[in-house]
């Protein structure tokens, strides 16, 4: 993966500390609290061993129901600001059950939910997913004044042809 960056870690030995090892982030840094009875080698185990549990940690945050939520809050007030609340969901959530779609909205009770397929993808996939559901709140059907809608969003093309590269690669026909 490009630009990702080692943070830079710091690390604490403390005397009361028997065998707990913790870590957290701190701004840019990362400290890691380890036993004063450490050799470096272990030191330098447990540094990798934590950073990728916070790495681990931070990933499954990034891409929860809320982060989902947050995203669909940001969309609408740059995108589709004008129609007030009948673009916003009230509730937008990752689901697993739902092989034959990316995403899938209930106009009717403004619920929003979104594959799990597109949990890994990059974020301008997953905001294109989510646009166009979103614009399903407004307009249900795939007619012209929905397509505008989607198009408000950038990187709408560019997403739809990811997504159809990725329905031909997996063999699976994928509707949205
Ligand atoms: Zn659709």
């Amino acid at each position: 993966m490009a630009g990702v960056r080692k943070p830079v870690v710091e690390v604490r030995r403390s005397q009361r500390r028997r065998r707990t090892v913790s870590a957290y982030r701190d701004g840019e840094r990362v400290v890691v609290l380890i036993p004063d009875q450490f050799s470096r080698a272990e030191e330098s185990e447990w540094v990798d061993r934590m950073l990728a549990r916070l790495a681990a940690r931070e990933g499954r945050l990034a891409r929860s129901d809320a982060e989902l939520l947050a995203r669909a809050t940001r969309l609408i007030k740059l995108y589709l600001a004008e129609h007030g609340t009948q673009a916003v969901p009230t509730s937008v959530r990752w689901v697993t059950n739902q092989n034959g779609r990316w995403g899938s909205c209930t106009p009717d009770d403004g619920t929003i939910r979104i594959s799990h397929r597109v949990r890994d993808m990059p974020d301008w996939v997953i905001d294109y997913v989510l646009m166009h559901e979103l614009a399903h709140l407004i307009v249900p059907s795939h007619n012209a004044r929905f397509w505008s809608l989607v198009a408000r969003y950038p990187k709408s093309e560019r997403a739809r042809g990811y997504l159809e590269g990725v329905a031909a690669a997996s063999g699976t026909p994928l509707t949205d």
